[in-house]
């Protein structure tokens, strides 16, 4: 079944201690179709009260799920991947309908979401801590990894089933009870990821999910409740700040995968039509709405309108459209607000003196669209170089020698994703090791991976995702000193 369908009627409810409720007072609200501005369903709006009941919840099923077996737990997430890989298609339209992006970028979208459900339900029967002789002898030293406790999780609309993966799957894997308070723009796939790892025989408690509207109030109750242990939040750097703030007073762990305002760094030397394919991956995935796209094109001066002509060739014969419809390439921006932010960060820079190479402008509605854009000859102080873009828009910056064009690339507060171009090795190494950003991707437009650490530096967070390291933001360390004899 793929469409609205998929999520059964009884599912677009809160989902606390394994029951689908209404909200205390009955509210809900509308989910819109980016597409076009219509209707798609409601979902209930819950209330500080319906979180704290959520919390209730977690906190009540914690015990016991922090002492199950590590491969009965890593079993559920393998069930809940095997489920969900059976059901992609359905996944994706429901994702591509609330979201806007096509459907073949949802389907990437499930499948790489998924890949946090497999790689954690791997690495739950890997959590160990270390025996050890302490140097002067005398005594032995002992560490036990323990679940954190309980989390709350708020995610972005932009990706809304892998930024959730990435947080559900290793705090299942490591014994952890959460609450999960979605996008108010896209909780729908939410809500269909709950009722799979139900199915998958989650038990009642550990995973509880919050539509809301009531963001704000509801993460700072539940941030002021002392059984609250760990906040991981992806979403904006501004919202980040406030959540780090909340949890000063119960001095909650937190994990924040804030913006990001990635440089993408291609050198004299570099294949260019290589560079360009990365470059529209870089760019064009989630039509430029994500945190890891490209935000600033440092190409050198001998190659940067080479360069310019043949990303402008890529992008303006990209097809706009709905989402869900045959051959559409780009589908809408999330909403009215970001078509109006793009296009002022468009227009700031034609002021400042950039060129528009193709693009540049919004369609007529309905829909929230905005062409793909290449922008030439950019300097590099207008506003569009030092903001997030989240759109389909490349501003292109010339430099001149290595050193101008990392100084430039990390002439930024964020500090996120980056990319390079070279075939120069120890230019890479070079150049890598001096970006101040928490990835590096080399000769890719694609760095997100399940099995390496995602994360930034700076305004972009800490902690990281995936990987060895995902587990340990959901583990504390207890030490044991034993006496040797
Ligand atoms: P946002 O910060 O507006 O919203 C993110 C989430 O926070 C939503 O669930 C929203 O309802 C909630 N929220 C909003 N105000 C809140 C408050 N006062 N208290 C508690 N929760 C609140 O961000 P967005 O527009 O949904 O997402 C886009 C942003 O997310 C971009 O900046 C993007 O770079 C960032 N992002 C980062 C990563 C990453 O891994 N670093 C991944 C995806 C998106």
């Amino acid at each position: 079944m793929t469409g609205l369908d998929f999520l059964a009627p009884e599912h677009r409810n809160l989902f606390i201690g394994g029951e689908w409720r209404d909200a205390d007072g009955g509210d809900r609200f509308e989910v819109l179709d980016p597409a076009d501005g219509s209707v798609l369903t409601e979902v209930a709006d819950a209330s500080v009260a319906d979180a704290l009941e959520a919390l209730d919840a977690a906190a009540a099923a914690q015990a016991a799920w922090g002492r199950t077996a590590p491969r009965e737990r890593g079993e559920i997430l393998r069930r809940a991947f095997e489920l969900i890989a059976a059901r992609a298609d359905g996944f994706a339209t429901l994702m591509s309908l609330e979201m806007g992006k096509t459907v073949a970028e949802a389907k990437g979208e499930v499948a790489y979401g998924n890949e946090f459900l497999r790689w954690f339900s791997e690495e739950s029967v890997r959590i160990h801590g270390r025996w050890m002789q302490a140097p002067a002898g005398g005594s032995r030293l002992l560490t036990i990894k323990k679940p954190v406790g309980p989390c709350l999780f708020v995610t972005p609309w932009n990706f809304p089933l892998a930024m959730g993966t990435r947080k559900i799957g290793p705090a299942i894997a490591a014994g952890c009870t959460m609450v999960v308070k979605p996008a108010a723009q896209t909780p729908l796939t939410m809500l269909a990821l709950a009722a799979v790892l139900a199915e998958a025989g989650l038990p009642d408690g550990v995973l509880n999910v919050i539509t809301t509207k009531h963001a704000g109030e509801v993460s700072a109750a539940l941030q002021a409740d002392d059984r609250l242990r760990k906040l991981s939040f992806t979403g904006s750097t501004g919202v980040g700040k406030v959540l780090v703030r909340q949890s000063a007073d119960q001095l909650q762990r937190v994990s924040m995968e804030l913006g990001g305002n990635a440089p993408f760094l291609v050198f004299g030397d570099a294949d260019i039509d290589a560079a360009v394919d990365g470059a529209m991956i870089a760019k064009m995935r989630n039509m430029g709405e994500a945190c890891t796209a490209a935000n600033r094109f440092l190409v050198h001066s001998s190659i940067a309108d080479e360069f310019g002509r043949k990303l402008a060739d890529r992008m303006g014969a990209l097809k706009l459209g709905r989402g869900q419809d045959a051959g559409v390439d780009v589908g809408p921006l999330i909403d009215e607000n970001a078509v109006e932010s793009v296009g002022r960060l468009v227009t700031d820079a034609v002021h400042d003196g950039a060129k528009v190479v193709v693009g540049g402008s919004a369609p007529a509605g309905p829909g929230y669209f905005y062409e793909p854009t290449v922008l030439l000859n950019v300097p590099a102080d207008s506003a569009i170089n030092k903001e997030e873009i989240f759109g389909p828009v490349a501003p292109i910056t010339a430099f001149d020698t290595d050193e101008q064009a990392i100084e430039r690339a990390n002439a930024t507060e964020y500090g996120l994703a980056s990319y390079v171009y070279t075939r120069d090795l120890a230019r890479t190494i070079r150049v890598a090791e001096s970006l101040e950003f928490g990835m590096v991707g080399v000769n890719t437009g694609l760095v997100s991976n399940p099995a390496a650490p995602f994360g930034g530096v700076k305004h972009s967070g800490f902690g990281r995702e995936g990987g060895f390291e995902g587990i340990e933001e959901y583990l504390d360390t207890t030490y044991v000193s034993l006496p040797a004899d």
